[in-house]
């Protein structure tokens, strides 16, 4: 463990940014997104979560994979991302969906060659939650508190005047050591000043819970919720596009005479077309069947698969959804149900 002082935070960040790309929360039109800066002077410091997350910088909204020429002689040039990145100010439930997506495009048979050349090319420094969002966040729902560090290469502990700087990861060592070379081992300190962190910090109560939901949920896929609930979805898409954890893509050719693209972009469960066959037939033509499967994938499926939720409980659904179908009120809904039937 380490400290650092918070006056010195920017004077660190503007080490990050001369070493690497630096990537962490800006204002912009009045909310808090993530964006590449050149130095410390211009991230914003004060605020709950970026309203996008962060998986746009592993898994950007359109990507060219690669170029093709299709004649006279077909070739193909793979594009591969190069930049070293630093990626300042990620909450624990950022942290924990990108390893949950760690395990979707890196964890199976099949390595997802684009999510692992960024990840592999970026430094994580957490920043652990003073504030965090009592009317939205949830995080606690699983198992992840404003101050887990898991997925982190670097965590930051805010307390008072001072940051303890806890180090996780060899690239984490290497960054703090390029970054913050006269801090030495603050042994001791960094410890107390992490302690003070967890004393402090805003429990966030248990709103929302889960429980056994999602095994109760194996016979629950023709259940009446489902049509009732997405009489309220307008299909928008929000919902997917800024969840954390929400990852179903397109795969698209554009070409023109002597030049191609092969493109990857993000698409949602929740558009009508999403599964539209050539000949067709839509396996799920209402708003019902789209609804249930964004539902059934994140509190049941996934588990079956994977072992584990596939939210983190971030709370963007909550404060974004126009119409209040966010996964929050969907659990309660669910239990609810439950507890009457
Ligand atoms: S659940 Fe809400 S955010 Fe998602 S598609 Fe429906 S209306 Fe849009
Ligand atoms: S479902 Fe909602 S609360 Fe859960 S990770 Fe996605 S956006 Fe966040």
């Amino acid at each position: 463990m380490r400290c650092l002082e918070r006056k010195d935070l920017r004077a660190f960040l503007d080490k990050l940014a001369s070493t690497a790309s630096l990537v962490a929360p800006v204002r912009e039109d009045g909310v808090v997104v993530f964006r590449p800066v050149p130095s410390g002077e211009q991230v914003e410091l004060d605020y709950v979560n970026p309203v996008r997350s962060a998986k746009e910088f592993f898994f950007p909204q359109t990507e060219v994979m690669f170029r093709f020429l299709p004649s006279p002689m077909a070739s193909i040039t793979p594009v591969e991302p190069d930049r070293q990145i630093v990626l300042f100010g990620i909450r624990p439930c950022d942290l924990a969906a990108l390893s949950l997506l760690d395990e979707v495009f890196l964890g199976g048979d099949y390595r997802d060659a684009y999510w692992g050349r960024r990840r592999e090319l970026t430094t994580l420094v957490g920043l652990a939650c003073e504030r965090p969002d009592e009317s939205s966040c949830f995080c606690t729902a699983f198992g992840i508190t404003p101050g887990t560090a898991e997925g982190a290469d670097v965590m930051l502990y805010p307390a008072g005047d001072w940051l303890g700087v806890e180090v996780l990861t060899p690239k984490g060592q290497a960054l703090v050591d390029g970054a913050l070379p006269g801090a030495g081992e603050a042994g001791e300190a960094g410890e107390r000043v992490k302690q003070e962190y967890l004393n402090r910090a805003v429990p966030l109560g248990e709103r929302v819970r889960p429980g056994e939901l999602s095994k109760e949920l194996d016979d629950r896929f023709d259940d009446p919720y489902w049509e009732e609930a997405s009489r309220r979805c307008l299909g928008c898409g929000i919902c997917t596009y800024l969840c954390p954890t929400c990852h179903c893509f397109l795969v698209t050719d554009v070409a023109k005479r002597d030049d191609g693209v092969r493109l990857r972009c993000w698409d949602s469960c929740q558009f009508k077309d999403f599964l539209l066959m050539a000949g067709g037939h839509n396996p799920r033509p209402t708003r019902k069947e789209r609804t249930r499967q964004r539902f059934l994938h994140k509190l049941n499926y996934f588990v079956h698969r994977y072992g584990r939720y596939l939210c983190t409980g971030c709370g963007r659904c909550v404060q974004h959804c126009p119409v209040g179908l966010d996964m929050a009120t969907v659990i309660a809904d669910l239990r609810g149900v439950t507890q009457h039937a």
